[in-house]
């Protein structure tokens, strides 16, 4: 008779995120036990709310920047810890980048030490404002080392870099997967991104701002066919020793994403538009082949659709602050961990 396999004991950095708690559910729905780690930055504990007497999930509140407090066996870990919407990022930039370096080098040590395997999410943001159309994983990137965005894009190309070298050594089975825009239910309102933007605005009756022409493109992948994807790339038996790209190629205008946003919201807000931000990308769209070939994973969620629920999540949010209208994104406040050179300087924690 089968013995039931023990459940894998897998860590998700990043776990009460937007994506990571999607994650979490999926993993446990497929019988795993997940640790879910965040230093809620970004993360929220509204998203693991129901999960928290799950038998199966734990979790611990930590920055990945710290030596990561995990001990015993891991079979997994994901690494998704990192503020990923431009106006979150930029706000402590100097954090962001420590997190896709040293954090994730953090995570590394821990999958080297466990024998886990690693997944990082990195980001179609390696390829800044790409000279290539659509992107392909074998494009090299066009990154402006010093502008605004650079903490995001240049700490994901890092972590990458960190990810190959030890996949390399032979020290860590590591698996990178370059994550296109993506949206769905749980993103937070304030996050600054077009999807939450917009939505928010069309149910306030607040104009919809749109930055610069408007004519710029991106692909939106919804959050359950992500998932399916990270899983799969996970779970795959040989590592492709490649990043793989995971996002939706159907390409909209910004222009195109808010009229579909006014339909399915029946909203009659304006338009505002605002300057373009500094190193924003004109076009953006996965070439997804490989994800075809080696994972057999396609997106099967078309924006319409998945505008639906993402509409739903947000209108009920909304009610339940009916006070509050929709502010510009104001930048988070970190709490500060107590590091060595302030206990040495004598200043604040
Ligand atoms: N954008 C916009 N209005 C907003 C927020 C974003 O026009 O309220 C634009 C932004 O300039 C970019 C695109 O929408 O061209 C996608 O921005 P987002 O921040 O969602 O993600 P990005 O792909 O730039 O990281």
């Amino acid at each position: 008779m089968r013995t039931p396999r023990e459940p894998r004991r897998v860590l998700v950095a990043g776990g009460a995120g937007f994506v990571g708690s999607h994650l979490c559910d999926a993993l446990l729905a497929r019988g795993d036990e997940v640790i879910c780690l965040d230093s809620f930055l970004t993360g929220s504990h509204r998203n693991i709310a129901p999960l928290t007497n799950h038998k199966r999930f734990s979790l611990i509140e930590h920055d990945i920047c710290e030596k990561v407090p995990v001990r015993g066996r891991l079979d997994r870990i994901y690494n998704l810890a990192c503020a990923a919407s431009p106006p979150h990022y930029q706000a402590d930039p100097i954090h962001t980048m420590m997190t896709s370096v040293v954090g994730t080098k953090n995570l590394l040590d821990l999958a080297q030490t466990s024998g886990a395997r690693f997944l990082q999410a990195s980001t179609s943001e390696v390829y800044g404002d790409p000279e290539t159309h659509p992107q392909r994983e074998d494009y090299w990137g066009h990154v402006n080392c010093t502008g605004p965005r650079a903490c995001y894009d240049e700490g994901k190309r890092a972590g990458e870099t960190l990810c190959f070298d030890l996949l390399r050594q032979g020290r860590v089975d590591a698996r990178i997967v370059r994550i296109f825009n993506t949206y769905g239910p749980r993103m937070r309102a304030d996050d600054g991104r077009i999807v939450s933007n917009l939505i928010v605005q069309a149910l306030s009756g607040d104009p919809l701002t749109i930055y610069g022409t408007g004519r710029q493109t991106r692909s939106f992948c919804y959050v359950s066919d992500l998932v399916a994807g990270l899983v799969a790339l996970m779970e795959v038996d040989e590592n492709p020793a490649a990043p793989v790209n995971l996002g939706n190629p159907g390409e909209f205008t910004i222009l195109e994403l808010a009229d579909l946003v006014m339909d399915l919201t029946g909203s009659h807000s304006a338009i505002t538009f605002r300057p373009l931000p500094a190193d924003d990308p004109q076009r953006r769209r996965p070439d997804i082949t490989r994800a075809r070939e080696l994972l057999g994973w396609q997106p099967r969620v078309p924006l319409a659709e998945g505008l639906q629920p993402t509409i739903a999540y947000f209108r009920e949010a909304l009610s339940q602050v009916p006070a509050t209208p929709h502010k510009p994104i104001a930048p988070p406040v970190r709490r500060r961990p107590r590091t060595p050179d302030s206990v040495l300087a004598g200043g604040p924690a």
